[in-house]
């Protein structure tokens, strides 16, 4: 098996037959060995009965349905897991990932690297929120992490076997794909498009996803959230110590004060402010080891055409 595409798929029904189209479209005149792999997280529309129906029509498409909705990133890895192919491409289902990119990502893979991502140099139809916020996102984790993860950067790319085994390896269950991809390293390049807006349905990624996996991406490759509850822990004793100091200056030498119900008001208030932030980032950590602690499987597959020997939910 030459290639594998990966496609997660959470109420997509609207552009499934197209994007199965294109693939196919870019991908028949590469003349390579490929398979296409649905994962079906969870939809509520037709999308599984669309994705059963190619699959009875065309030997290379292979289907995951997941048992619910796990979320994106979890359907990624899922299609990982059972993928075969030497190279690997990730792409969202909904075409704002062009697939006529593909043939030069795996150009560019051929030329030597493990890893070609593509990076988005401008993106439409999305609203100026989600935009600023993940723009936000990405410079911030950026700052904050040793680990070079690229900026502006989906999980739209190519990867080859080696990487797909090295992400087998990593046993986090709560995924950043694209910040394991580039802890693991080798050699890693870049191409970049124009991100098109999304040909049917809507998004998936609801504010409350999008900020669950902004946090997993933080929480998994920096540390500096939990430092920075001690450095502020410190700063704010440090000046509630001079605080002290005056109090007590003003009280026992200068001897005039105020009775203090406006400052003491707001010195409580403060400190509990910054007390609650700091237990709550410790709580984000605390949450995600705990998740970890339990070892559940990442996902369960309800069916699928993958045979049972590349399947190991089925042979454990
Ligand atoms: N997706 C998924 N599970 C989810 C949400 C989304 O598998 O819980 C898939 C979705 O079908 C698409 C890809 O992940 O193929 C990207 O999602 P979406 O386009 O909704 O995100 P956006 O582009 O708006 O960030
Ligand atoms: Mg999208």
């Amino acid at each position: 098996m030459d290639l594998s595409v990966i496609i997660p798929i959470y109420n997509e029904e609207a552009n499934i037959p197209t994007l199965y189209q294109r693939l196919r479209g870019v991908i028949d005149p590469m003349q390579l060995q490929c398979e296409y792999i649905f994962i079906n997280d969870g939809s509520r529309d037709r999308s599984l009965a669309l994705i059963h129906e190619l699959a009875a029509q065309h030997a290379d498409v292979r289907y995951i349905n997941f048992s619910r909705n796990f979320g994106h990133q979890i359907a990624v890895t899922a299609g990982l897991d059972l993928s075969q192919g030497e190279a690997v491409v990730i792409i969202d289902a909904d075409l704002q990932d062009p697939p006529e990119l593909i043939p030069e990502l795996y150009q560019r893979m051929r030329e030597g690297y493990e890893v070609v991502y593509a990076k988005r140099r401008r993106r439409q139809g999305e609203s100026a929120m989600k935009l600023f916020t993940a723009k936000m996102f990405y410079r911030i984790l950026a700052n904050i992490t040793n680990v070079s993860i690229p900026v502006d950067t989906g999980d739209f790319r190519i990867i080859s076997r080696k990487v797909v085994e090295a992400l087998k390896l990593m046993p986090e269950q709560n995924k950043f794909l694209r910040g394991q991809i580039s802890w693991i390293g080798y050699r890693q390049t870049y191409i970049e498009y124009d991100r098109a807006q999304r040909a049917g349905g809507e998004t998936g990624y609801t504010y409350r996803k999008m900020f669950r996996l902004a946090l997993d991406g933080i929480t998994a490759f920096s540390d500096v959230p939990l430092k920075a509850a001690t450095i502020m822990g410190f700063t704010v004793s440090g000046v509630a110590f001079l605080v002290l100091l005056y109090t007590l200056y003003a009280r026992f030498i200068a001897q005039e004060y105020e009775p203090g119900w406006p400052s003491l008001m707001v010195s409580i208030l403060f400190l509990g402010g910054v007390q609650l932030i700091a237990v709550g980032v410790i709580g984000e950590y605390l949450a995600r080891l705990n998740n970890n602690v339990r070892r559940r499987p990442l996902y369960i597959i309800s069916d699928t055409n993958i045979p049972v020997e590349l399947n190991p939910q089925a042979l454990s």
